[in-house]
């Protein structure tokens, strides 16, 4: 589907990332008429392909919380839902389940992995403890001076850039009007309900709309009546990709308390990343190529001397309390919100399109979804 003109929806979904895609298609399964509306050229083009893909939510999880249970269900999701998205789109996401790998080097760290070994397996999760030589036989690029390491064989990777395209791929399969180049400006809103939206190619009637906007989720203003918003800000995260020789000497993602590398099937190794509050500029900066180089090559001396072939920067969308939000607005009947995923919005895109369209179609909110309402914020209160 192009971009024909639409000018109304059953539902409307602000915003192409990950977040958006996966909103979009969960409710086209469920039979409803859905007009995606992206800003950009492309869909998934910001936070969704700066990403690592990993989709990791025990290697640096502390407690059991309601967090901690969404993650798991995201992270549980993704087998059949990779295999879904391949059979309707021929696009393999390149789901890799080697596993993924947690180092210590200094004391401090060995006292935060063994503290995470012991509630992991208390809960009976699946995580293993090695020490310096079974992490080194495992990964012969693994520093000389790492102390001892955890391993974690359920956290797996995916390829993000190809789960965008096939995300893209299967919206348009499942009847979704796909609208590029369309900006969301206003919500017109109507007694507590909302009506339409206003955006840069004019007005499309709803009574239903996702914001899915990641980074941008608080731009949005509204016409008719109040809107209470919620504060999402940008977190800049810098990558850096190298290319490996061949074969291919590294198989595990691996962390550091300081940073990771991920090594992709097509023979790059990603290096991230960097956590940094400072608006919406795009830029890698030296500071940051200096400290995501240290930490890479902490992990693996010799990606010190691997060429580098790209970099970039992309914006978290982060919520004052660092956790996503989810589910419907108490204040303006029809108002959904599916932003905040913060450092994780690729492990939860696809549990949070299946929650979020359960809530619109059964107008019942799943239990999962309790902790995350937006109603847990102070309105900022626009107009
Ligand atoms: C360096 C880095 C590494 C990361 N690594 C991981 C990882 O390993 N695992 C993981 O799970 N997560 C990771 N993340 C986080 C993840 O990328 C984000 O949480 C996720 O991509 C957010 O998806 P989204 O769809 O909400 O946002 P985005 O992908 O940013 O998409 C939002 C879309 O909305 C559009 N938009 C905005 N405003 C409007 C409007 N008014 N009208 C129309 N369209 C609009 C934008 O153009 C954009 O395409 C990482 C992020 C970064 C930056």
């Amino acid at each position: 589907m192009g971009n024909q003109e639409v000018k109304a929806a059953e539902a409307v979904v602000i915003g192409g990332g990950v977040v958006g895609l996966c909103v979009a298609r969960s409710l086209a399964l469920r039979k409803m008429k859905v007009l995606l509306l992206e800003r950009g050229e492309n869909p998934g083009m910001e936070a969704s392909s700066a990403a690592g893909g990993m989709l990791a939510p025990q290697c640096e999880a502390d407690r059991a919380d309601e967090f901690f249970e969404l993650a798991c269900a995201g992270r549980d999701l993704y087998t059949p839902f990779a295999d879904a998205l391949r059979e309707e789109t021929g696009i393999d996401i390149e789901l890799d389940r080697t596993g993924t790998l947690y180092l210590a080097f200094t004391e401090e760290d060995e006292a935060e992995i063994t503290d995470r070994y012991e509630w992991q397996r208390r809960a009976n999760l699946s995580v293993e403890k090695l020490n310096a030589n079974e992490a080194r036989e495992l990964e012969s690029w693994i520093s000389p001076r790492v102390r001892a390491a955890l391993r974690f064989p359920l956290d797996v990777q995916v390829e993000n850039r190809r789960l965008v395209r096939a995300l893209a791929e299967s919206v348009k399969r499942h009847g979704v009007q796909v609208r590029t180049n369309a900006e969301a400006i206003r919500l017109i809103i109507d007694r507590e309900r909302v009506v339409a939206v206003e955006t840069s190619v004019g007005v499309i009637h709803t009574s239903v709309v996702v914001m899915a906007c990641g980074a941008w989720s608080s731009f949005l203003t509204s016409s008719g009546s109040r809107f209470p918003g919620v504060r999402i800000e940008p977190v800049r995260g810098q990558m850096l990709c190298f290319a490996l020789p061949s074969p291919r000497p590294v198989r595990h993602v691996i962390y550091s308390p300081r940073g990771y590398i991920v090594p992709r099937r097509d023979g790059r190794v990603l290096a991230g990343s960097t956590t940094e509050h400072v608006g919406f500029e795009a830029r890698v900066t030296a500071e940051g190529l200096r400290k995501i180089s240290t930490a890479a090559t902490e992990i693996a001396p010799q990606v010190g001397g691997l060429a580098l072939t790209d970099y970039w920067a992309g914006f978290r969308p982060r919520a004052e309390d660092d956790l996503p939000v989810l589910g419907a607005c108490s204040e303006v009947a029809g108002l959904f919100y599916a932003t905040g995923h913060y450092r994780n919005g690729i492990l939860l895109a696809p549990v949070t399109g299946e929650l979020i369209a359960e809530q619109i179609v059964n107008n019942e909110t799943p239990a999962l979804l309790n902790r995350f309402s937006p109603d847990r914020f102070t309105p900022v209160g626009m107009f």
